[in-house]
């Protein structure tokens, strides 16, 4: 299987790939099937596709988030391996994507950062574009692949890549889920198996959201739902139009509006969201 550990490797290879529409899925490891569908995704769209598994420093806000993060290279290269032996694997070391300072370039986000997870972790977005546009800019992408889990990030991509000028088309894909509801995420790993197993009643929750009338309770229902699992801590749930991230002024006028949620179990932070209509 071909794996790439320098941009100079990466960029050789690419050559060789000219003319051949390109695909690409940025991640950092410790991979599960969401990943592996925007890997799918990605191969149906498209003649050669890369992964890049890199564990970005700067958009941790947490050291200790940053040192627990689950990684296994070689797992990861067999699980991609199983899907397609012909995917390309970038997997740089980080001062191959951080020669000098280990810091984030700076962006301005129309405003789209200064909800949810732009809000609780300072700076995470900022180091998400950063090595997005590092990633960008060495594999020349025509399509990049990012998952609707991370809804939030997926419209600030969407957003700064328009801004900027970006060529590469930007996708979302649907959150895939394990089979209680949650959200698959490396970091569920980190997870006892109680807590896990506990964590399907957050899709629950939002399923009931969806499906209740009244849409102006919602954060009420959400409330009572998590007083009934005290172990997991809500830090928000919000309804917003999924294109601007703004506060609706009517359920009933609202063109998408979507429910977002993050709470932390066990020092792990899980977020999720869900369509409302
Ligand atoms: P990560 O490795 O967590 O940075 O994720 C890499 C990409 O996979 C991002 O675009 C995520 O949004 C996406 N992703 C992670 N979990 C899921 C999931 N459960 N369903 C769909 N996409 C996901």
């Amino acid at each position: 299987m071909p794996l790439f550990q320098t941009l100079a490797e990466l960029q050789q290879a690419r050559k060789a790939q000219t003319g051949q529409l390109c695909g690409l899925v940025p991640t950092m490891g410790a991979l599960h099937q969401g990943h592996l569908a925007l890997i799918k995704q990605a191969l149906k769209e498209n003649q050669c596709v890369w992964v890049s598994i890199f564990i970005n420093p700067t958009q941790f806000n947490k050291q200790s988030d940053l040192s627990s993060y689950p990684s296994n290279l070689a797992e990861d290269i067999k699980a991609i391996h199983l899907v397609d032996p012909s995917i390309c694997i970038f997997a740089p070391a980080i001062t191959e994507m951080y020669p000098q300072e280990v810091i984030s370039a700076s962006f301005l986000f129309n405003g789209l950062d200064c909800v949810m997870e732009g809000a609780d972790r300072p700076g995470h977005f900022q180091g998400v574009i950063t090595i997005v546009s590092k990633l960008l800019e060495a594999v020349k992408p025509d399509n990049a692949y990012f998952g609707e889990k991370d809804f939030q990030q997926l419209q600030i991509i969407k957003n700064w890549s328009k801004k900027a000028g970006i060529a590469t088309k930007i996708y979302g894909c649907p959150i895939v889920r394990e089979s209680h509801g949650l959200a698959m995420s490396s970091r569920n790993k980190l997870l006892s198996s109680e807590a896990r197993k506990e964590a399907g009643f957050i899709y629950k929750a939002l399923i009931a959201c969806k499906n209740t009338e009244n849409k102006t309770s919602l954060n009420a229902n959400i409330k009572k739902i998590f007083a009934e699992h005290p172990t997991f801590k809500l830090h928000y749930c919000v309804c917003l139009e999924e294109e601007t991230l703004t506060e609706l002024e009517e359920f009933q006028t609202a063109t998408s509006p979507r429910l977002f949620i993050a709470a932390t179990v066990e020092g792990v932070r899980l977020i999720d969201n869900i369509a409302l209509k």
